[in-house]
């Protein structure tokens, strides 16, 4: 009788970029023989996926290597924080090793060396479409990496390096194997989607008999042949995100845009050194509504950075209630290690902050509360999340998984995860929806 397979933990922190990571490593650990592990106790060893973000990300990471040094002993530490080994190994000396973002090969090679690989020829343990974090019904499709910006709050391109796009074929190839495999909807995302392909002049590969450039406008058409939702995500407003708008108005791509504005106040953006320009930007939200009327808008902003003048906040708040944005989150301005807007003049105090979140807060409730009240009475398509004892719940088009809403559906018919139903919607909350299959 051969050995067991060996057995690999993983605790994946941060954002859906760094679970992309995390399953990119476990796919071709699974490749090699290894068994994913479910618990600490089961393994012969920890990969810890970190984030390093934001400080309170950073010290979540940190705190997660030594509850994983404490439960199994032997940790291999990767992703972003990784890229700061030094405080690592200070923090904690007994991890076996440490890499940065996107090192694949060296994480592998660490697993390798800690727990080396049984060898058996005659195994392929790996379904087509790799291995997932996420329910088998979305998946996140990872277009780049890195990006071309200086944010002066961000530290990311640090982190993360320049711009480096997948080649279009790369990805249509990775969709195409998803959407057989059963994903009802892809998430596309990167630093910078619109940004997609600028570093490789984007060049054009083949897939299935055509030629596509990579870039944003000819993925999404792309990406529309396959018949599954897709969602757009960290979107920047520049010009040419107008062309996408045709193919949400065709039914090609979900009438959705993650569109990170950060604020409104132009000498805050100045400040930011956000990429975008914000003129005209309501102009343009109110032309894509125009041609998509049932398009969502989802954005997030930053209160309390350094020198957010009162007048500043109450442009970003009247701007708020102009824009009319149906999605949106709102942290408060935190220095992270390395940010050069650390050592902005005008720093705001913990409790402007705090009080510039609740009235920024409470404004979108009564927005989204709203924009979600019209939608009563109204038929829409809806991805079944969870099939409980006595709830079902799901998404629309307009809810992206964990950061937006849900809607609560009730069924005379079994419902399955996965499956698109259409709806009647018969009340709203000011995030989430409730109503009944129309069978
Ligand atoms: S666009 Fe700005 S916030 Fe986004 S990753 Fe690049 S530098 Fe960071």
């Amino acid at each position: 009788m051969s050995n067991p397979p060996p057995k690999i933990g993983i605790v994946s922190l941060g954002c859906p970029k760094a679970l992309v990571d995390s399953e990119r490593i476990l796919t071709k650990l699974r490749a090699e023989g290894y068994e994913i592990a479910p618990s600490y106790e089961g393994a012969d060893a920890v990969i810890v996926n970190t984030c390093g973000f934001l400080d309170s990300a950073r010290q979540e990471s940190l705190d997660a290597i030594g509850e994983a040094l404490a439960e199994n002993g032997r940790v291999i530490v990767t992703g972003c924080l990784g890229a700061e080994s030094d405080l690592i190994r200070k923090t904690h000396p007994k991890v076996l090793s440490v890499t940065g973002p996107h090192q694949y090969e060296a994480v592998v090679s660490a697993v390798h060396e800690a727990v080396p690989p049984r060898h058996d020829p005659f195994i392929d343990l790996v379904p087509a479409q790799g291995i997932r974090l996420t329910p088998r019904h979305f998946a996140y499709l990872k277009i780049s990496e890195g990006c071309n910006h200086a944010c002066s709050f961000c530290i990311i391109p640090s982190m993360r390096g320049k711009l480096a796009s997948r080649p279009a074929a790369d990805v249509m190839v990775e969709a195409e194997r998803l959407a057989l495999a059963g994903v009802r909807e892809l998430l596309v995302i990167s630093q910078d989607t619109s940004a997609y392909g600028v570093d490789i002049r984007h060049a054009e590969s083949a897939w299935r008999k055509r030629r596509v450039r990579a870039h944003m406008t000819d993925l999404c058409a792309a990406l529309g042949d396959l018949g599954v939702w897709v969602r757009l995500h960290y979107v920047y407003p520049y010009p040419h995100v107008d062309e996408v708008i045709p193919l949400m108005a065709d039914g090609k791509i979900l009438p959705y845009l993650d569109i990170p504005f950060q604020h409104a106040s132009p000498g805050v953006l100045k400040a930011m050194r956000r990429p975008a320009n914000q003129e005209r930007v309501l102009e343009r939200i109110a032309n894509w509504r125009r041609q998509v009327p049932d398009m969502t808008v989802r954005s997030t902003f930053i209160v309390g950075f350094p020198g957010e003048t009162d007048d500043d906040f109450e442009f970003l708040l009247q701007w708020l209630d102009e824009a009319d944005l149906d999605r949106v989150g709102c942290f408060k301005f935190e220095p992270v290690t390395g940010a050069s807007a650390n050592d902005l003049p005008g720093a705001v105090s913990d409790d402007v902050k705090e009080e510039r979140w609740h009235r920024f807060m409470a404004a979108q409730q009564k927005i989204s509360a709203r924009r979600l009240k019209k939608k009563i009475g109204k038929t829409i398509d809806v991805l079944i999340d969870e099939v409980r004892p006595n709830e079902i719940i799901g998404r629309s088009k307009a809810d992206a998984p964990e950061i937006d809403g849900i809607v609560k559906v009730k069924s005379k018919t079994p419902l399955r995860v996965g499956e698109i139903v259409k709806i009647k919607v018969t009340g709203a909350t000011a995030y989430d929806l409730r109503g009944n299959t129309l069978s």
